[in-house]
């Protein structure tokens, strides 16, 4: 879904086919969650109406390209894209982000037979980084497992994977995979501005273990004589109810990102994946948004900048309160760049 969106592509998921609709016609509205087979005259003339109003809003946009992501009365954030491959770059430099929030590098595995080489990875964080000329591009390390899985990596199976062996458990466990992918984001950063961001991060041990081995690398690449940014900046997804420990997490890095499509799924134990428990599934939860205001006070308490980069962040109906909360960035599709460039600018706190 995440990828689909990032390729402004209208798709539906868990739909139901009680009846053969093998070469028929269909309208996917992804708007309201609808699939029309046959649709009658109307209903299709009613959809072609649609679909121009939509066309005829994307292109009233584009008018928001290059003005700032400010509010009425003055308040900044930064709007960052998230992207899960090198190709995407275009779209987020078509819709004018201002960085990449969240490059999903785990697409670099999935796409390959094998495990991607240093020079493979190399090769395409630089591009990335290059291409962003000097904008800031966060790329998440390896975060596979639980939904996303590689054959290759001959992972066991497991009763419960979404709190198994996944991320950066596997990275912290298997560390030769770890340091290839290290290795060649530190090696990228000098072609640009790249930040590194952890995922599933539930411990401050964790973080203390990833800033060793990041020193360890650059120690080796330094040694290597191999050219490097002076400063990588290092952050870790808030994506578990680990919330409440954040204070003492933001001692230990730059940035939080929030992963809001597992913090929700962590908090409320409902399986993102699971389409029958759609009813209780609520973005919008209270404890969700208690959270959100935590982490961005301890965040900023302990003196790192904090965003969103789940899908919660394109929630335009939510703009105003990230805003209130104190947000400094919030990470989108880069179809929704624009959309929430508009919500922001219309909004006065
Ligand atoms: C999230 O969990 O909100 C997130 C951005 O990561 P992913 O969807 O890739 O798990
Ligand atoms: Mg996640």
């Amino acid at each position: 879904a995440s990828l689909a969106r990032t390729m402004n592509i209208p798709a539906l998921i868990g739909i139901d086919f009680s009846e053969d609709v093998d070469g028929k016609m269909g309208i996917v509205d992804g708007y309201e969650g609808k699939l029309i087979v046959d649709p009658p005259v109307s209903v299709l003339e009613t959809y072609q109406k649609k679909k121009a109003e939509d066309e005829e809003k994307k292109r009233l946009l584009q008018e928001l390209k290059g003005k700032e992501n400010i509010t009425l009365d003055g308040t900044k954030i930064n709007l960052y894209a998230n992207i899960g491959s090198v190709a995407d770059v275009a779209s987020v430099l078509a819709n004018d982000a201002g960085g990449i929030g969240l490059f999903r590098s785990e697409f670099l595995y999935l796409e390959s037979s094998d495990y991607p080489t240093e020079e493979e990875q190399f090769q395409a964080y630089r591009k990335v980084a290059e291409s962003m000329a000097g904008k800031k591009v966060i790329i998440r390390t390896l975060d596979i497992g639980a939904d996303k899985q590689v054959d290759y990596f001959d992972l066991d199976k497991e009763d419960n994977p979404a709190m198994g062996y996944r991320a950066i458990r596997i990275c912290l466990t298997r560390k030769e995979i770890f340091k290839t992918q290290l290795r060649a984001l530190y090696r990228a950063s000098y072609y640009g501005t790249i930040a590194i961001m952890f995922p599933m991060i539930t411990s401050v041990w964790e973080v203390q273990e990833i800033k060793r081995i990041c020193r360890n690398i650059r120690a080796e690449l330094a040694e290597e004589g191999v050219p490097m940014a002076d400063k990588v900046e290092l952050g870790i997804m808030i994506e578990t109810p680990a919330v409440m420990v954040s204070e003492d997490l933001a001692k230990e890095v730059d940035f939080f990102s929030v992963g809001t499509n597992d913090l929700t799924q962590y908090t409320l134990a409902i399986d993102r994946q699971n389409p029958k428990l759609d009813a209780f599934y609520n973005s919008h939860h209270p404890a969700i948004l208690k959270m959100l205001q935590m982490i961005v006070d301890n965040g900023h308490k302990g003196g790192c900048w904090v965003g969103i980069c789940g899908e919660l962040g394109a929630d335009t109906t939510l703009t105003e309160t990230f805003l209130k909360m104190g947000f400094d960035e919030l990470s989108v599709s880069p179809s929704m760049i624009l959309k929430v460039r508009q919500k922001i600018r219309e909004t006065r706190l």
